[in-house]
């Protein structure tokens, strides 16, 4: 019974060991389950995702800013 769990570094909880993969951190290789290692990836992603969105709404609004500058500028001088 106990032979078919590990201890999951992550969750820290016990895990059958089919779930379970050797995942590399700095202290060395520890036992953590897939779904974690899959909830970890995917939440990168999606912080990823959202940093490139952020990026291209700062880029969009600054060029926003720049068009109304020009206007009031045209027309401060028409
Ligand atoms: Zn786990």
């Amino acid at each position: 019974m106990t032979d078919d769990l590990q201890y999951c570094y992550c969750c820290r909880v016990h895990h059958p060991r089919d779930q379970m993969r050797l995942y590399p951190t700095r202290a060395g290789h520890r036992w953590r389950c897939v779904r974690s290692i899959e909830a970890a990836r995917l939440d990168r992603q999606s912080r990823d995702a959202f940093g490139r969105q952020q990026t291209r709404i700062n880029h969009e609004t600054s060029q926003r800013q720049a068009a109304w500058n020009l206007l009031q500028r045209l027309g401060k001088t028409l």
